[in-house]
């Protein structure tokens, strides 16, 4: 059974808390009996887990600074940051040299560029595939969201995607394809992501673990 701390209110529905460092808190209403409290957080069991998950994904690494020896992903594998003083970026043999003068920058036009590389052929089969058509394709800058579908159908995804394994990039245009033929996350929209992508639960647990990637750049 999970510790957690008990607190009575004037309410009427049970609710929970876990907070950063894990501590669980149930808030009880006042007429119900403690044993409420037990099956609540046993019934939440999934919630607790996918919510720790989540909690120790958060920014194990520091940020990226671009600086000699550093580790940096891309498309799910590591690079070694070599410094040099030409303006364009080259990826070597599990290196890759950026502009000393800006390593940052260059590092995130690379990003954006080799993605953007990376989505356009994905995209285009995936949308034969689902008989869909999106009208854009960007690449953008968001911190909350990998991809998104707007009501225009232009797709847009975040150059941290390009930091993640190229199976999940695959799920996350499957995903944002799918939101074109439904504009939710209904079992339906669900049902068509798991035709086009089978592996969908593991990216999708993939980057509940690599979420700290929106906060290193
Ligand atoms: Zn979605």
């Amino acid at each position: 059974m999970e510790k957690y701390t008990l607190i009575r209110q004037n309410r009427r529905t049970i609710s929970m808390r876990l907070d950063k460092d894990g501590n669980i808190t149930v808030f009880l209403p006042a007429r119900l009996p403690a044993a409420d409290a037990d099956r609540f957080i046993e019934e939440h069991a999934r919630w607790l887990s996918r919510k720790r998950q989540e909690l120790a994904a958060r920014a194990p690494l520091p940020a990226i600074e671009g600086k000699e020896g550093e580790h940096v992903p891309f498309l799910g594998e590591e690079y070694v940051v070599r410094l040099w003083n030409k303006r364009r970026v080259f990826l070597g043999q599990g290196e890759i040299f950026l502009p000393e003068n800006d390593p940052l920058k260059g590092l995130i036009r690379f990003y954006r560029r080799r993605l953007k590389e990376f989505l356009l052929p994905l995209v285009c089969s995936y949308a034969a595939k689902a008989g869909v058509s999106p009208q854009r394709l960007s690449v953008g800058s968001a911190r909350t969201r990998w991809g998104s579908c707007s009501g225009g159908n232009a797709l847009t995804f975040s150059f941290r995607l390009a930091m993640c394994a190229p199976f999940v990039v695959e799920y996350v245009v499957v995903h944002e394809l799918c939101h074109i033929l439904h504009k939710n996350h209904s079992p339906a929209f669900w049902q068509a992501v798991g035709t086009y992508f089978p592996a969908y639960r593991e990216a999708k647990q993939y980057l509940r673990q690599k979420n700290y990637f929106m906060e290193i750049l």
